[in-house]
C-alpha cells in the first residue's frame, strides 16, 4: 500500500512527488512515456524563476534526479485504469484506491493525476502520413534535419513563437503561419521575430493542405480574409497548435470539463476525496511552468494532510 500514488512525472507530478516523499509518504510516480512532460522539448527556459535559459531537458532531468536521490519509486508503466475499493466507505478520505497499468496493479490511499497533455493535431487531410516525413511536432526534436531548410510553424501561442525563434537560428527561411493577427505568446518573442530578415509572417491564415510525393514539399495556405490560396514551398511543418489532455482512463472517477480536462479548482481536488488533479491536466487558466510546479506541491501537501492521518 502506497501513501501517495502519482500519475504522470511532468513537472507537477515530479513536484508533487518531491512534497510527497518530504512529508514522509510511501510514493509512487507512474508515468506512460518519459519524465519531464511537455517541457522538454523546450529549447531555453526564460521564465522560471533562478533558472533564466536553462534548457527543459536539463531542468527536468534535474529534477528526475532530484525525485529519484528523495527514495522515491518511478515505474515507466501506463495508468489505464483506476477503480475506488468497493469495502471501503463511500465519502472516507482513506478509501483505497487501486491503479491498473499495462503490468501491474497499485493501491494508494491518495492519488494525484498529474498526465498533462499532448500535441494537437491540425486536422488536415494526411497529416498523419507526412509525420517524421516534413511534418513535427517538436521544434527541438527534429529541427537540426531542416538546417538551411525552408520551414513553417502553425500556431500563434509561446510554443509556435519559442519553436519559431529556434528554427530561424538553422533554417535558411521561417513562415510563421497563425489564423488570427494577434498572439497569445509573450510579445518579447513576436517583436524578436519581426526583427529576423528569415523570418515571414503569414497572419489570418490557414494550412489547408499538404503536398508533396512521400515526403512534405508545401502547403496550401488559405487568407481567411480574402479568401486568396497560396502554395508556399517548403521542407518542414512544425504544428504548434496546443494541447490536448488525455484523461479518459479517469472519466469513470473523476469529472472531465467538455475539452477533457479534469475538473478541479485551484486546491486541486476533484471532489473525490483523496484524489486530486495538478498540473495542465486540470481546468485552469495559466498553464506555465510555475504554475505546474505550484499545483504539485498544493496536491501532495493536501493528500499528506489524508495519508498522515
Ligand atoms: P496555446 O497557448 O494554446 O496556443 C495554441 C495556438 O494554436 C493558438 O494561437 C491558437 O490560435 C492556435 N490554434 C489552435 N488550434 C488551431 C488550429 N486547429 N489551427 C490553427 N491554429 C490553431 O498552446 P501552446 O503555445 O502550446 O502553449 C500551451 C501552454 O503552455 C500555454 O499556457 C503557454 O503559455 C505555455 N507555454 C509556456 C512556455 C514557457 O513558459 N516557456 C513555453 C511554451 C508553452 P488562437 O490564438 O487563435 O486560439
Amino acid at each position: 500500500m502506497y501513501d501517495l500514488i502519482i500519475t504522470g512525472a511532468g513537472i507537477a507530478g515530479l513536484t508533487a512527488a518531491i512534497y510527497g516523499v518530504r512529508a514522509g509518504g510511501r510514493v509512487l510516480v507512474l508515468e506512460g512515456e518519459n519524465y519531464g512532460g511537455q517541457i522538454i522539448n523546450t529549447p531555453s527556459i526564460e521564465n522560471y524563476p533562478g533558472m533564466p535559459g536553462i534548457s527543459g531537458f536539463e531542468f527536468a532531468s534535474k529534477l528526475f534526479n532530484q525525485v529519484k536521490e528523495l527514495g522515491v519509486e518511478i515505474r515507466f508503466e501506463k495508468v489505464d485504469k483506476i477503480t475506488i475499493q468497493p469495502q471501503s466507505k463511500a465519502g472516507d478520505e482513506n478509501q483505497v484506491k487501486a491503479v491498473y497499468t499495462d503490468t501491474g496493479t497499485y493501491e494508494t490511499k491518495t492519488l494525484i493525476l498529474a498526465t498533462g497533455a499532448k500535441n494537437r493535431h491540425l486536422g488536415v487531410e494526411q497529416e498523419d502520413s507526412y509525420i517524421g516525413k516534413g511534418v513535427s511536432y517538436c521544434a527541438t526534436c527534429d529541427g537540426a534535419f531542416f538546417r538551411n531548410k525552408v520551414t513553417a510553424v502553425i500556431g500563434g501561442g509561446n510554443t509556435a513563437l519559442e519553436d519559431a525563434i529556434f528554427l530561424s537560428n538553422i533554417c535558411r527561411k521561417v513562415y510563421l503561419i497563425h489564423r488570427r493577427d494577434s498572439f497569445r505568446g509573450e510579445e518579447k518573442q513576436v517583436g524578436q521575430l519581426r526583427s529576423k530578415e528569415n523570418v515571414e509572417f503569414i497572419l489570418n491564415s490557414r494550412v489547408t493542405a499538404l503536398h508533396g510525393d512521400g515526403i512534405l514539399s508545401g502547403v496550401t495556405v488559405v487568407d481567411k480574409l480574402t479568401g486568396e490560396e497560396n502554395t508556399l514551398d517548403l521542407n518542414g511543418l512544425f504544428v504548434a497548435v496546443g494541447q490536448v489532455p488525455e484523461n479518459q482512463a479517469f472519466a469513470d472517477i473523476v469529472s472531465l470539463d467538455p475539452a477533457g480536462y479534469i475538473v478541479a479548482g485551484e486546491d486541486c481536488m476533484t471532489g473525490i476525496s483523496g484524489i486530486f488533479a495538478a498540473g495542465d491536466c486540470r481546468t485552469k487558466t495559466v498553464r506555465q511552468l510555475t504554475t505546474a510546479a505550484s499545483d504539485g506541491a498544493i496536491a501532495a501537501l493536501a493528500a499528506s494532510h489524508i495519508f498522515l492521518e
